[in-house]
């Protein structure tokens, strides 16, 4: 079986300017740089605003941090008449990794459909960047259709138009768990994983789903990741609030199975 590198992603949200996150990546890079985090081990990424790209940019280049970096949203044209909008060629020239794509709050706020979710999957894998496809089911989703159906179906329709060989990371991130304190079990994060992984089986095929990452999203902590990562489909988190707190975030990044 292929080896997928566990990967812990922190997704800033609207927090932290540029200057801020400058200081703040010098801190986390200082926490991390012990001796007790193999980087090839796990793999850690953040996402600030645009407004801060520029400057981690210059950071982790200029100090050579093994620290991955990505947008939280990408537009689905490549350049044009679309005032706001952010292109992944843009995102691509500041070396950016990955971008977080149909995040929740993109979904509920900005009216994000699957089909735009699709379109931006596929624009971000244009421009090389690796999208982290992000689905999950509200309370009232949970609660009429169960578990998966809903994360799956938002799946299907993202990978639509991507080849077999794109590479991207799938959030596995229930609405009602995000910033709310009331995390998933990791056996339901487990299995809806692995229905995950069947989706992207069905769609780009088996060598797909075996090395594409399945992270968990929602109120992750130091104090619950082992237990998410001890689940053979949960290949790492996509980390909210956690992600703010350097501290936190590096006891994320250093779990003990
Ligand atoms: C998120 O917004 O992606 C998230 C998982 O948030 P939190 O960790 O704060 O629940």
């Amino acid at each position: 079986a292929v080896k997928r590198t566990p990967f812990i992603a922190g997704n800033w949200k609207m927090n932290l300017d540029h200057l801020q996150s400058i200081a703040f990546v010098q801190k986390l890079a200082w926490s991390l740089s012990d001796a007790k985090h193999d980087f090839g081990a796990v793999e850690v990424a953040v996402f600030p605003p645009f407004t801060d790209l520029r400057s981690v940019q210059t950071l982790v280049s200029a100090d050579k941090l093994a620290l991955g970096y990505g947008a939280q949203d990408v537009s689905r044209h490549d350049a044009g008449a679309y005032t706001g909008e952010v292109s992944g060629a843009f995102l691509a020239q500041l070396d950016c990794r990955y971008v977080i794509v149909g995040h929740s709050e993109r979904r509920s706020y900005h009216g994000e459909t699957d089909e735009v979710v699709g379109a931006k999957a596929l624009a971000a894998v244009k421009h090389r960047l690796v999208p982290v496809i992000c689905v999950g089911e509200t309370a009232e989703d949970l609660e009429e259709h169960g578990p998966s159906a809903v994360p799956a179906a938002q799946l299907e329709a993202a990978l639509s138009g991507l080849k077999s060989d794109a590479e991207i990371v799938v959030a596995y991130e229930p609405v009602w768990a995000i910033g709310s304190g009331q995390a998933a079990t990791p056996e339901q994060a487990g299995q809806v994983a692995a229905a995950l992984r069947g989706v992207v089986a069905r769609v780009l095929g088996e060598e797909a789903a075996e090395r594409t990452r399945i992270l968990y999203g929602g109120s992750v902590k130091a104090a619950n990741i082992a237990a998410f990562m001890r689940e053979p489909d949960v290949d790492g988190a996509l980390v909210g609030g956690a992600s703010l707190d350097i501290e936190e975030f590096s006891s994320i990044v250093r779990y003990q199975k």
